[in-house]
């Protein structure tokens, strides 16, 4: 079913349990707000949706999301498990890629075909450029004639060749961390634009799990980033409000109902660790200008690295640790002294789980993804997708959290399930505080998830097929085709 709800749209929401609650009560949109709840009579120009008794959420926000790589991702190959697990896969599906210009591959894992070079995808496929992005999402690999086309500035560009920094590319092809470069290089050898087309449907599919906010957390957004999404806001390609952190340079604005910024993103990595002294001051900087921090921690010595600036700097009541991958039981008291927020992905285990089992000793799996023992500490936890890298799906997120368990059936440390109730308020928080759930009040806006049944039975599936209607700020951007049978 199309839509064509204008933005100033009302309506009535009967007989719907507003989560927490259990009693079905009404509920009245108007202007993007919620404006009454009780026993409501129809007005005349507003629509009614029947409830049935079925859950009334707040609109899901996605706390840890990379919104234009997630729209990338959907113009790529997929060259990781469980699509490709062989070298023959992978060399079948490069080899077999459509179209005749750029092939962007994604996903990539060592347990594939081995640490990835120019050679081994020169021998796959010399002829057209390749570049292929392994799993964590922060290393590319080029063929040769990717590599040949990427240093090769193009005429009109040279003179301003100081704004196009060399491309760091190793001699095997390898290319960390660099993706703003990459993309503006990629842009004016290609001219490709940015597919805002797949942005589009990017939000669509959002729409349909109930997500109706996203925290982009991509550490080089900026103004340009800013501005870019705002204007796909304005011409309703991005039907989520949206938070972006990034850059100091993403100066604090006023916000609006759709689009805000968050905090400074620090992107740590192991074998590359920045100076600590400069990043404690880069805290500080941040702490100053009453900006949050939000630090990249995957490994133990980042998460000592971050709790060292933070403990250095001081601590930000916004601050936050992204993914908390392994945190060990002897780093505890420190975390719980800074006591920073954690947004952490439930469903790598679920989907990297039964990787884990081979390349991560057995001692650490009790430290992977943790929840439930560090929501017992007093910590406050909250759940992103980390999309593309993440599967986007909060639902099946939630389930990956209550359950524990891999691909395979295996189980990854039990003790850290959590409640489907702890799973969902993992999605509930606020932009700027994602760990205090947000009520269904009269005054604030209407985000909101209507499921097709009451919030007893959906617990037991968390499943987005139960989502029937999502709106945004008042706006249906969602509604199952099952319910024009019904009208
Ligand atoms: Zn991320």
């Amino acid at each position: 079913m199309v839509l064509t709800t204008a933005p100033s749209a009302r309506w009535l929401i009967k007989e719907a349990a507003c989560y927490p609650e259990t009693e079905p009560s009404d509920l009245r949109i108007d202007g993007g707000l919620i404006t009454e709840r009780g026993r409501l009579s129809p007005a005349p120009d507003e629509r009614v949706v029947d409830g049935q008794g079925a859950c009334l959420l707040p609109g899901l926000i996605d706390h840890h999301i990379h919104l234009r790589a997630l729209a990338a991702a959907r113009r790529s190959v997929d060259c990781g498990p469980p699509t490709v697990n062989t070298y023959d896969e992978f060399a079948s599906i490069l080899s077999n890629a459509k179209g005749d210009g750029w092939i962007r591959g994604v996903g990539y894992h060592d347990s594939v075909a081995g640490t990835l070079t120019r050679d081994v995808l020169d021998s796959i496929e010399p002829n057209r450029p390749i570049r292929i992005q392994h799993r964590s999402g922060r290393l590319w690999t080029f063929n040769s004639l990717a590599i040949s086309q990427l240093s090769v500035l193009p005429a009109a560009a040279r003179i301003h060749s100081n704004r196009y920094p060399e491309l760091q590319i190793t001699a095997e092809g390898h290319l960390f961390d660099q993706d703003r470069a990459l993309g503006e290089r990629l842009q004016m050898l290609t001219g490709a634009t940015i597919d805002s087309q797949a942005v589009s449907e990017v939000s669509k599919s959002l729409s349909k799990l109930g997500v109706t906010g996203l925290h982009d957390m991509t550490p080089s957004n900026g103004m340009q980033e800013f501005n870019w999404f705002g204007q796909l806001q304005a011409n309703g390609q991005l039907r989520q409000k949206l938070c972006l952190s990034g850059t100091i340079g993403l100066h604090t604005h006023a916000p609006t109902h759709w689009l805000e910024t968050g905090g400074v993103k620090f992107h740590l990595h192991e074998h590359a660790l920045p100076d600590l002294q400069e990043s404690t001051e880069h805290v500080r900087r941040s702490h100053a200008l009453n900006l949050p921090v939000a630090i990249h921690c995957v490994t133990r010595t980042e998460l000592v690295f971050a709790l060292s600036m933070l403990e250095a700097a001081g601590i930000h009541p916004g601050d936050r640790i992204e993914h908390g991958s392994v945190i060990e039981t002897d780093l505890e008291s420190w975390l719980v002294d800074l006591n920073p927020g954690i947004v952490t992905q439930p469903h790598f285990i679920l989907d990297r789980g039964d990787q884990y089992f081979t390349d991560v000793p057995s001692e650490t799996h009790s430290s992977l993804y943790r929840f439930q023992t560090l929501k017992a500490l007093g910590l406050r936890v909250a759940l992103g997708s980390d999309a593309p890298f993440g599967d986007v799906d909060p639902w099946r997120s939630m389930r990956a959290a209550v359950k524990r368990q891999t691909h395979s059936g295996r189980f990854i440390n039990t003790e850290e399930c959590v409640s489907p109730e702890t799973a969902l308020e993992g999605y509930l928080g606020h932009f700027s505080s994602p760990f205090t759930v947000r009520g269904l009040n009269v005054g604030g806006p209407a985000d909101l998830v209507l499921l097709t049944r009451p919030w007893s039975e959906a617990r037991d599936r968390l499943d987005s097929e139960d989502v029937r209607m999502t709106w945004c700020h008042g706006e249906a951007t969602f509604e199952r085709e099952i319910l024009s049978d019904a009208e």
